[in-house]
C-alpha cells in the first residue's frame, strides 16, 4: 500500500514565479560575494531552479551550485519582492537527493548519519564519549602542538570545527522540570537539540537558568528529540517529518506558554514545521500550532519584564547575528536589547554582522575552503570592532566562530547572549543572601 504520509518535494511555482530577477539579493549573498559568479547567486539559483522545473535536467552542475550556497537566506532579507528562498532551496535539495543516485558508500553514510545518529540518544552518547576520549588523552592538543594537524590540510581544518565534548551530558536532564526562581509567570519546554547534548550541555544548563531566573516553570518533555534542522539543509525532508511529527507528539499537549530553543539553526525549522508538515492532513495544524509557540531564547526574554537581578560585566562585546534568527526568523533587536541590559557592558557593533560565518550547519565541513574563505573575512570585521567578547546565538556559529578566533583572531571569547545573562546573574553581588533566603 502506498505510504500517504510521503510528501514529493520540489520548489513550488508559486515560490519561484515571486522572483523579477531584480539582482537586488546579489550583494547579500556571500557566496557572490566570494566568487562573483551569477550561477552562484540568489537570482542564478532561482534562474537554475525555473529550468529544472521547466523540464531541464538535474545536472552535476545544478547538484554543485544549489549544494554550495549556505542556505543562510541572507537574499531572502535583501529580496524585495518577498521571494521565500529558504524554501526554495530546501525543497531544491530534497527534489536532487530524490531524482539523483548517490554512490553507495555516500548513501550509507547519509543513512547512518541522518538517520542513525542524529536520532539516537546512544548513538550520539558514543559519538559524545569518542570525542572525549580524543580530548581527555591530549592527543588533540599534541597532535596540534606538533603541527600535524596542519600536514593533514584539509582534514586538519575539518578537525578544527569538531565539536568538543562536554561531559556530563545534557541528556540526563531530559524528563525533568527545573521550577521557576520566586513567583512562576510562565510555563515552557525547553528544547535540548540533538548533538547540543553532548556539546553544548553546560550553554543548555545556563539557558535554563537564566529562564528560571525569569520566573519560567522549565519543563524538558520526555519524548523530544532532534529538530531535523541538518535533515532539512542536506535535502533529507521526509526524515525531517518524521522527527517533526515526534516531536510535535511529545511537546504539543504540555499546556505550554511558549516551547524554546537557544538554537538559532534548530528554532528556524522548529518555527517553519508547519511549512514542512503542509501536506499533511494529520499534523498540518497540529504544526501549526506548535510554530505559533516557537520561540528562540533571546526572542522570549526580550519580550517579558527582564530580571535585572544582575552583577556588572565589564566587557566589551561584539554580537554576530546567526542568519537563522536574523534572516529566517527576523530577530535581530531581541539578542541586542539583552545585552544592553547587562550593567558595564559595552556594546560595539560589528560591519556585516548579519553576513553568514560560514558555519550553516555542516557546510563548514561540507564545503570548508569556501567556509573559511568567508569566515576569514568575518574576523577582519569582528577584529575592527575591538571587542573582547564576540556573543552570538546559535551553537554552529559558536564553533564556527571560535575556529575564526584561532585562525585570525585576536583571543576574543565566543559565547552565547545567555551565557552573558548568566554570568550576569551569577555576579548579582546580592545572589547569595537571596538564595538563602528562599526556602
Ligand atoms: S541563502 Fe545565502 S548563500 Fe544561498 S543564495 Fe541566499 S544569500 Fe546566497
Ligand atoms: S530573489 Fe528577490 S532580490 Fe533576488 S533577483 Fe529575485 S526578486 Fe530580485
Amino acid at each position: 500500500m502506498e505510504d500517504c504520509t510521503v510528501i514529493s518535494d520540489r520548489p513550488k511555482q508559486v515560490d519561484l514565479d515571486r522572483c523579477v530577477h531584480c539582482g537586488l539579493c546579489l550583494n547579500a549573498c556571500p557566496t557572490y560575494r566570494e566568487l562573483g559568479v551569477e550561477m552562484d547567486s540568489p537570482r542564478g539559483r532561482i534562474y537554475q531552479m525555473v529550468q529544472v522545473a521547466n523540464g531541464a535536467p538535474i545536472t552535476a552542475s545544478y547538484t554543485e551550485h544549489i549544494g554550495l550556497c549556505l542556505a543562510c537566506r541572507g537574499c531572502e532579507t535583501a529580496c524585495p519582492s518577498g521571494v521565500q528562498y529558504g524554501r526554495l532551496v530546501e525543497a531544491a535539495r530534497s527534489e536532487i537527493e530524490a531524482k539523483v543516485p548517490r554512490s553507495l558508500p555516500v548513501r550509507l553514510l547519509r543513512r547512518f548519519i541522518f538517520g542513525r545518529v542524529l536520532q539516537s540518544r546512544r548513538w550520539l552518547t558514543v559519538a559524545g564519549a569518542i570525542l572525549y576520549l580524543y580530548e581527555a588523552s591530549r592527543l588533540k592538543a599534541l597532535l596540534r602542538a606538533m603541527g600535524f594537524l596542519k600536514l593533514l590540510g584539509r582534514l586538519g581544518d575539518l578537525e578544527a570545527l569538531t565539536p568538543p565534548a562536554d561531559p556530563p551530558f545534557y541528556f540526563r536532564q531530559i524528563g525533568k522540570v527545573f521550577p521557576a526562581e520566586g513567583r512562576a509567570r510562565y510555563r515552557v519546554a525547553f528544547l535540548a537539540g540533538c548533538i547540543a547534548n553532548i556539546s553544548f550541555a553546560r550553554l543548555n544548563e545556563a539557558t535554563v537558568r537564566v529562564l528560571q531566573r525569569n520566573g519560567c516553570d522549565v519543563v524538558l518533555p520526555t519524548g523530544q528529540g532532534c529538530c531535523g534542522a541538518l535533515h532539512v539543509h542536506a535535502g533529507e525532508r521526509e526524515e525531517a517529518r518524521k522527527l517533526a511529527r515526534a516531536n510535535i507528539d511529545a511537546v504539543l499537549d504540555g499546556g505550554f506558554d511558549a516551547i524554546i530553543t537557544n538554537a538559532a539553526g534548530c528554532g528556524s525549522t522548529l518555527k517553519e514545521y508547519n511549512d514542512l508538515l503542509e501536506d499533511d492532513p494529520a499534523y498540518a495544524d497540529k504544526a501549526a500550532k506548535f510554530s505559533r509557540l516557537m520561540r528562540d531564547v533571546t526572542e522570549f526574554l526580550a519580550a517579558i519584564p527582564l530580571n535585572t537581578d544582575m552583577g556588572v560585566m565589564p566587557i566589551k562585546v561584539t554580537y554576530q547575528d546567526s542568519c537563522h534568527l536574523a534572516h529566517g526568523q527576523k530577530v535581530r533587536s531581541a539578542p541586542r536589547r539583552l545585552l544592553a541590559q547587562v550593567p558595564g557592558l559595552e556594546f560595539r557593533e560589528m560591519a556585516l554582522s548579519d553576513l553568514c560565518c560560514g558555519s550553516a550547519g555542516i557546510y563548514n565541513v561540507v564545503h570548508n575552503q569556501m567556509a573559511m574563505q568567508i569566515l576569514d573575512k568575518k574576523m577582519t570585521h569582528v577584529n575592527a570592532t575591538g571587542a573582547e567578547v564576540i556573543a552570538t546565538a546559535n551553537p554552529g556559529c559558536l564553533l564556527q566562530l571560535q575556529a575564526g578566533v584561532r585562525l585570525h583572531g585576536k583571543g576574543q571569547r565566543v559565547v552565547h547572549v545567555v551565557e552573558i545573562l548568566d554570568e550576569a546573574y551569577e555576579r548579582w553581588p546580592y545572589r547569595e543572601k537571596k538564595d538563602a533566603a528562599e526556602p
